[in-house]
C-alpha cells in the first residue's frame, strides 16, 4: 500500500517526540501511524495454513487423506470443529496480550483480519457470529470483551447469543476433564439479543463462536452445547490464537 508523504513526515515527528514502543515486542515502532504493533511482529505470527486438521484445527507437517491429525482420527476429535488463525506463541501471543490486558482495542481490527485471511472459508459458510461472552464482572473490570471486537470486524452479523452465568475463575491450573466439568452450565442463551429474540434468530443457523484464544476448547464446547440445544443447524469455531501446547 503506498503511504501518504503525510503520515511519513507524521510517523517520523511521532517516532522522535512519543518514542512509542511494539505494543508486543516493545522495540522503538517505525511507522506508530500504521498501529501499535510493529510490522516485523505481524510478518512473524506463526498462521496455521493448510494442512491443518478439520477438527482440532492444529497444523499437520502434511496432508492427511481424511484431513484430520492422529489424535482426532483415533479418538474423533472435539464435537466442535475448530481453527485459528495462529499458534499462540511468539509475536501473536504478545499481540493478544496487549489487546486483551493492556486495552489496546485498535488490535481487533487487524487481528480480526488475520482471522479472515486464514479462515475466510469457514467464515462465508457462517450465518452468524456468536462471541464468547465474558461473566458481567469481568467485562465490567475490562471494559471490553475482546471476543465482542473481535467478531464485530469478522464481516458476518454478531449476535450476542450467549451470557456467561457464573464467574468461573482462571482455569489454567485445572486439567482438561476439571475444565470441562467447571465449565458444565456456566453458559447460558441470552433471553433476547439485538432486540429479537436469540432462540428464533438461532434455529437452523450455521454459527460460528468467536473467540481470542482457544485452549483446551472447554469453553468452546460449553458455549456450542447451548447453541445447539437452541436448534442451531451448525456450529463451529474460529479464535485468534490455538494454544497447542494446552492441549
Ligand atoms: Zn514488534
Ligand atoms: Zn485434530
Amino acid at each position: 500500500m503506498a503511504r501518504l508523504p503525510v503520515s511519513r513526515t507524521l510517523d517520523a515527528i511521532l517516532a522522535v517526540a512519543w518514542a512509542p514502543r511494539c505494543a508486543a515486542c516493545d522495540d522503538p515502532l517505525e511507522h506508530p501511524t500504521e498501529g501499535v504493533v510493529c510490522g516485523d511482529c505481524w510478518r512473524r505470527v506463526r498462521c496455521i495454513e493448510a494442512p491443518f486438521c478439520e477438527r482440532c484445527g492444529v497444523g499437520l507437517a502434511e496432508p492427511a487423506a481424511d484431513r484430520v491429525c492422529a489424535d482426532c482420527d483415533r479418538t474423533g476429535g472435539p464435537l466442535t470443529a475448530r481453527r485459528a488463525a495462529g499458534v499462540h506463541a511468539g509475536p501473536l501471543r504478545g499481540i493478544i496480550h496487549a489487546f486483551k490486558y493492556e486495552g489496546r482495542r485498535s488490535l481487533a481490527r487487524p487481528l480480526a483480519q488475520l482471522v479472515r485471511s486464514v479462515t475466510g472459508d469457514w467464515l462465508q459458510g457462517a450465518d452468524i457470529a456468536v462471541p464468547v461472552p465474558l461473566h458481567a464482572l469481568r467485562r465490567w473490570r475490562r471494559g471490553f470483551n475482546q471476543a465482542d471486537d473481535l467478531a464485530s470486524h469478522l464481516g458476518i452479523p454478531v449476535l450476542p447469543a450467549l451470557r456467561r452465568k457464573r464467574h468461573t475463575g482462571r482455569q489454567v491450573a485445572l486439567s482438561r476433564a476439571g475444565r470441562l466439568s467447571a465449565l458444565g452450565d456456566a453458559f447460558a442463551l441470552a433471553g433476547r439479543s439485538r432486540g429479537r429474540s436469540t432462540v428464533a434468530a438461532i434455529r437452523h443457523r450455521s454459527v460460528v463462536l468467536v473467540d481470542d484464544v482457544i485452549t483446551t476448547g472447554a469453553t468452546v464446547e460449553a458455549c456450542a452445547a447451548v447453541l445447539r440445544r437452541a436448534g442451531a443447524r451448525k456450529v463451529r469455531a474460529v479464535s485468534a490464537a490455538l494454544a497447542v501446547a494446552a492441549r
